[in-house]
Protein backbone atom coordinates (compact mmCIF):
# COMPACT_ATOMS: atom_id res chain seq x y z
CA UNK A 1 0.00 0.00 0.00
CA UNK A 2 2.27 3.38 1.09
CA UNK A 3 5.04 2.73 -1.26
CA UNK A 4 7.33 5.99 -0.64
CA UNK A 5 9.77 7.11 -2.69
CA UNK A 6 13.18 6.33 -1.42
CA UNK A 7 13.39 9.33 0.76
CA UNK A 8 11.11 10.25 3.08
CA UNK A 9 11.68 14.04 3.62
CA UNK A 10 12.86 15.88 6.86
CA UNK A 11 11.18 18.62 8.59
CA UNK A 12 13.03 21.58 10.14
CA UNK A 13 11.11 24.23 12.01
CA UNK A 14 13.23 27.62 12.82
CA UNK A 15 11.94 30.05 15.26
CA UNK A 16 8.22 29.84 13.83
CA UNK A 17 5.28 31.99 14.60
CA UNK A 18 1.84 32.34 13.34
CA UNK A 19 -0.34 34.83 14.29
CA UNK A 20 -3.98 34.73 12.75
CA UNK A 21 -5.87 38.07 12.31
CA UNK A 22 -9.03 37.72 14.95
CA UNK A 23 -11.26 40.60 15.08
CA UNK A 24 -9.69 42.41 17.86
CA UNK A 25 -5.77 42.34 16.58
CA UNK A 26 -4.08 39.49 16.00
CA UNK A 27 -4.12 35.96 17.68
CA UNK A 28 -0.67 34.91 18.18
CA UNK A 29 -1.54 30.53 17.73
CA UNK A 30 2.69 29.13 17.48
CA UNK A 31 5.37 31.35 19.40
CA UNK A 32 9.20 30.80 18.70
CA UNK A 33 9.01 27.04 17.50
CA UNK A 34 12.14 25.45 16.80
CA UNK A 35 12.23 21.74 15.96
CA UNK A 36 13.75 18.76 13.29
CA UNK A 37 12.11 15.97 12.86
CA UNK A 38 14.01 12.91 10.60
CA UNK A 39 13.55 11.39 7.52
CA UNK A 40 10.99 8.59 8.72
CA UNK A 41 11.03 9.64 12.44
CA UNK A 42 7.14 9.23 13.66
CA UNK A 43 6.35 11.81 15.70
CA UNK A 44 3.90 12.62 18.13
CA UNK A 45 2.43 15.91 19.21
CA UNK A 46 0.50 16.73 22.41
CA UNK A 47 -0.72 19.75 24.22
CA UNK A 48 -3.86 20.79 24.76
CA UNK A 49 -6.81 22.41 23.08
CA UNK A 50 -5.90 25.70 21.46
CA UNK A 51 -2.55 25.47 21.54
CA UNK A 52 -1.57 25.17 17.61
CA UNK A 53 -1.93 21.38 16.90
CA UNK A 54 -3.91 21.91 14.23
CA UNK A 55 -1.73 25.06 12.71
CA UNK A 56 1.08 23.45 12.94
CA UNK A 57 0.12 20.31 10.52
CA UNK A 58 -1.66 22.99 7.90
CA UNK A 59 1.86 24.27 8.52
CA UNK A 60 3.65 21.72 7.67
CA UNK A 61 1.30 20.83 4.84
CA UNK A 62 2.05 23.91 3.18
CA UNK A 63 -1.17 25.04 3.37
CA UNK A 64 -0.49 27.80 5.34
CA UNK A 65 2.48 30.02 5.32
CA UNK A 66 4.43 31.34 8.95
CA UNK A 67 4.22 34.55 9.76
CA UNK A 68 7.42 34.38 11.64
CA UNK A 69 10.36 32.27 10.85
CA UNK A 70 10.59 29.35 8.64
CA UNK A 71 9.44 25.93 7.67
CA UNK A 72 11.40 23.88 5.46
CA UNK A 73 10.21 19.80 4.47
CA UNK A 74 13.37 18.02 2.34
CA UNK A 75 15.41 20.87 2.94
CA UNK A 76 13.10 23.64 1.36
CA UNK A 77 10.69 25.92 2.24
CA UNK A 78 7.44 24.37 1.89
CA UNK A 79 5.49 26.76 -0.72
CA UNK A 80 2.48 24.78 -1.67
CA UNK A 81 1.23 21.31 -0.83
CA UNK A 82 3.36 18.32 -2.27
CA UNK A 83 1.83 15.48 -4.27
CA UNK A 84 3.61 13.04 -1.81
CA UNK A 85 2.54 14.19 1.26
CA UNK A 86 -1.02 12.56 2.91
CA UNK A 87 -2.99 14.65 5.52
CA UNK A 88 -5.67 13.74 7.82
CA UNK A 89 -7.38 17.47 8.65
CA UNK A 90 -9.32 17.46 11.67
CA UNK A 91 -12.61 18.27 10.23
CA UNK A 92 -11.55 15.03 8.05
CA UNK A 93 -12.31 16.95 4.45
CA UNK A 94 -14.76 14.32 3.32
CA UNK A 95 -17.45 15.17 0.91
CA UNK A 96 -20.89 14.04 1.67
CA UNK A 97 -22.25 13.99 -1.85
CA UNK A 98 -19.77 11.62 -2.84
CA UNK A 99 -20.03 7.71 -1.55
CA UNK A 100 -17.91 5.87 0.72
CA UNK A 101 -15.64 4.59 -2.19
CA UNK A 102 -15.26 7.39 -3.59
CA UNK A 103 -13.91 9.24 -0.96
CA UNK A 104 -11.50 6.71 -0.29
CA UNK A 105 -10.26 6.85 -3.61
CA UNK A 106 -10.19 10.85 -4.11
CA UNK A 107 -6.23 11.06 -3.30
CA UNK A 108 -5.66 8.41 -5.96
CA UNK A 109 -7.89 10.07 -8.71
CA UNK A 110 -6.23 13.91 -7.78
CA UNK A 111 -2.77 11.77 -8.43
CA UNK A 112 -3.88 10.67 -11.96
CA UNK A 113 -3.78 6.75 -10.41
CA UNK A 114 -4.82 4.54 -13.49
CA UNK A 115 -8.77 3.38 -13.08
CA UNK A 116 -7.70 -0.80 -11.91
CA UNK A 117 -4.78 0.67 -9.52
CA UNK A 118 -7.23 2.59 -8.23
CA UNK A 119 -9.82 0.38 -7.57
CA UNK A 120 -7.57 -2.46 -5.86
CA UNK A 121 -6.23 0.32 -3.32
CA UNK A 122 -8.94 1.76 -2.66
CA UNK A 123 -10.44 -1.54 -1.49
CA UNK A 124 -7.19 -3.03 0.06
CA UNK A 125 -7.28 0.40 2.27
CA UNK A 126 -10.81 0.32 3.06
CA UNK A 127 -10.36 -3.14 4.42
CA UNK A 128 -6.89 -2.13 6.15
CA UNK A 129 -9.78 0.21 8.30
CA UNK A 130 -12.44 -2.31 8.46
CA UNK A 131 -14.70 -0.64 6.37
CA UNK A 132 -15.63 -3.30 3.45
CA UNK A 133 -19.08 -3.14 2.63
CA UNK A 134 -19.62 0.39 2.91
CA UNK A 135 -18.59 0.85 -0.43
CA UNK A 136 -21.98 2.88 -0.99
CA UNK A 137 -22.90 4.26 1.87
CA UNK A 138 -22.65 7.79 1.87
CA UNK A 139 -20.49 9.62 4.94
CA UNK A 140 -23.49 11.04 6.58
CA UNK A 141 -24.66 7.17 7.29
CA UNK A 142 -21.91 6.62 8.95
CA UNK A 143 -20.46 7.00 12.43
CA UNK A 144 -17.79 9.85 14.06
CA UNK A 145 -15.58 7.12 14.21
CA UNK A 146 -16.55 5.48 11.40
CA UNK A 147 -15.94 8.77 9.48
CA UNK A 148 -12.15 9.12 10.84
CA UNK A 149 -11.94 5.73 9.67
CA UNK A 150 -12.67 6.88 5.89
CA UNK A 151 -10.71 9.82 6.20
CA UNK A 152 -7.49 7.63 7.74
CA UNK A 153 -8.44 5.06 4.42
CA UNK A 154 -8.16 7.77 1.77
CA UNK A 155 -4.76 9.04 3.07
CA UNK A 156 -2.78 5.37 3.28
CA UNK A 157 -4.00 4.44 -0.07
CA UNK A 158 -1.69 6.99 -1.57
CA UNK A 159 2.09 6.80 -2.31
CA UNK A 160 3.13 8.99 0.34
CA UNK A 161 6.62 9.62 1.95
CA UNK A 162 4.78 11.98 4.88
CA UNK A 163 2.00 11.55 6.61
CA UNK A 164 0.29 14.02 8.90
CA UNK A 165 -2.55 13.00 10.76
CA UNK A 166 -5.03 15.37 12.99
CA UNK A 167 -6.38 13.56 16.09
CA UNK A 168 -7.77 10.64 14.05
CA UNK A 169 -8.70 8.33 16.09
CA UNK A 170 -10.21 10.98 18.58
CA UNK A 171 -14.14 9.22 18.00
CA UNK A 172 -12.99 5.54 17.77
CA UNK A 173 -14.01 3.32 20.85
CA UNK A 174 -11.39 2.50 22.93
CA UNK A 175 -11.17 -1.33 21.27
CA UNK A 176 -11.17 -0.21 17.86
CA UNK A 177 -8.98 2.51 18.48
CA UNK A 178 -5.90 0.48 19.67
CA UNK A 179 -6.11 -2.10 16.49
CA UNK A 180 -6.35 0.80 14.01
CA UNK A 181 -3.25 2.18 16.27
CA UNK A 182 -1.32 -0.86 15.42
CA UNK A 183 -2.45 -0.22 11.48
CA UNK A 184 -0.82 2.53 11.55
CA UNK A 185 1.64 1.25 13.61
CA UNK A 186 2.46 -1.40 11.12
CA UNK A 187 1.82 0.88 8.27
CA UNK A 188 4.75 3.29 9.35
CA UNK A 189 7.22 -0.01 9.66
CA UNK A 190 6.30 -1.30 6.67
CA UNK A 191 6.62 2.10 4.63
CA UNK A 192 9.31 4.33 6.68
CA UNK A 193 7.36 7.59 5.50
CA UNK A 194 8.22 10.36 8.10
CA UNK A 195 4.92 10.62 10.51
CA UNK A 196 3.44 13.70 12.62
CA UNK A 197 0.19 12.05 14.92
CA UNK A 198 -1.32 15.33 16.94
CA UNK A 199 -3.53 13.83 19.38
CA UNK A 200 -4.54 14.96 22.95
CA UNK A 201 -3.95 11.09 24.26
CA UNK A 202 -0.98 10.58 26.26
CA UNK A 203 -1.51 6.77 25.49
CA UNK A 204 -1.82 7.66 21.76
CA UNK A 205 1.49 9.93 21.73
CA UNK A 206 3.10 7.01 23.64
CA UNK A 207 1.90 3.97 21.66
CA UNK A 208 3.03 5.98 17.93
CA UNK A 209 5.62 8.38 18.99
CA UNK A 210 9.66 7.85 18.87
CA UNK A 211 9.75 11.08 20.20
CA UNK A 212 6.88 13.42 21.39
CA UNK A 213 6.06 17.25 21.78
CA UNK A 214 4.44 18.13 24.54
CA UNK A 215 3.46 22.18 23.67
CA UNK A 216 1.76 24.46 26.37
CA UNK A 217 -1.28 26.18 25.81
CA UNK A 218 -1.66 29.12 23.45
CA UNK A 219 0.27 30.98 22.39
CA UNK A 220 1.98 27.56 21.62
CA UNK A 221 5.79 26.97 22.34
CA UNK A 222 7.81 23.34 22.73
CA UNK A 223 7.41 22.51 26.38
CA UNK A 224 9.31 19.23 25.49
CA UNK A 225 11.04 16.55 23.58
CA UNK A 226 9.86 13.36 25.26
CA UNK A 227 12.18 10.05 23.50
CA UNK A 228 10.20 7.13 23.51
CA UNK A 229 13.25 4.24 22.11
CA UNK A 230 10.75 1.26 22.55
CA UNK A 231 8.11 2.95 20.61
CA UNK A 232 7.26 -0.05 18.09
CA UNK A 233 8.81 -3.06 20.01
CA UNK A 234 6.41 -5.86 20.04
CA UNK A 235 4.50 -5.94 23.75
CA UNK A 236 5.19 -2.38 24.26
CA UNK A 237 1.90 -1.21 25.44
CA UNK A 238 2.33 -3.92 28.10
CA UNK A 239 5.53 -2.48 29.04
CA UNK A 240 7.04 -0.59 32.37
CA UNK A 241 8.87 1.57 29.81
CA UNK A 242 5.45 2.41 27.80
CA UNK A 243 4.30 2.93 31.80
CA UNK A 244 7.22 5.27 32.30
CA UNK A 245 6.76 7.74 29.10
CA UNK A 246 3.20 7.84 29.79
CA UNK A 247 3.83 9.23 33.51
CA UNK A 248 6.66 11.56 31.40
CA UNK A 249 4.55 13.06 29.10
CA UNK A 250 1.77 13.66 32.15
CA UNK A 251 4.24 15.65 34.24
CA UNK A 252 4.97 17.73 30.81
CA UNK A 253 1.53 18.48 30.29
CA UNK A 254 1.48 19.43 33.72
CA UNK A 255 4.63 21.39 33.71
CA UNK A 256 3.92 23.34 30.40
CA UNK A 257 -0.11 24.11 32.06
CA UNK A 258 1.65 25.70 35.26
CA UNK A 259 4.05 27.85 33.38
CA UNK A 260 1.47 29.33 31.22
CA UNK A 261 0.02 30.06 34.93
CA UNK A 262 2.19 32.19 35.98
CA UNK A 263 3.18 33.67 32.56
P1 LIG B 1 -5.36 23.09 18.41
O1 LIG B 1 -5.41 22.28 17.16
O2 LIG B 1 -4.16 22.79 19.26
O3 LIG B 1 -6.61 22.98 19.22
P2 LIG B 1 -5.38 25.36 16.58
O4 LIG B 1 -4.13 25.27 15.80
O5 LIG B 1 -6.63 24.91 15.91
O6 LIG B 1 -5.20 24.64 18.00
O7 LIG B 1 -5.60 26.88 17.02
C1 LIG B 1 -4.65 27.60 17.79
C2 LIG B 1 -5.24 28.91 18.22
O8 LIG B 1 -5.48 29.74 17.09
C3 LIG B 1 -6.59 28.75 18.91
O9 LIG B 1 -6.65 29.65 19.99
C4 LIG B 1 -7.60 29.10 17.85
O10 LIG B 1 -8.75 29.67 18.41
C5 LIG B 1 -6.84 30.12 17.00
N1 LIG B 1 -7.26 30.01 15.59
C6 LIG B 1 -7.21 28.91 14.82
N2 LIG B 1 -7.64 29.18 13.57
C7 LIG B 1 -7.96 30.48 13.55
C8 LIG B 1 -8.47 31.39 12.56
N3 LIG B 1 -8.70 30.97 11.31
N4 LIG B 1 -8.70 32.66 12.93
C9 LIG B 1 -8.45 33.10 14.17
N5 LIG B 1 -7.97 32.31 15.16
C10 LIG B 1 -7.72 31.02 14.86
MG1 LIG C 1 -6.83 21.03 16.48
Amino acid sequence: MANPRSAAPDIAFRGVGLSYEGPDGPIEALHDVTWDIAPGEPVAVIGPSGCGKSTTLHLIAGLMQPTAGTVEVGGRPIGKPRAATSFIPQDLGLFPWKTVFANAALGLKLRGVPRDEMRARTEAALREVQLEGFEKAFPRELSGGMRQRLALARAIAVDMDLLLMDEPLSAIDALLRETLQQTLLELWQRSGHTQVLVTHSIEEAVFLGRRIFVMSPRPGTLVRVIDNPHMGEPGFRDTHDYDECCRVVRRALETGAREEAVR
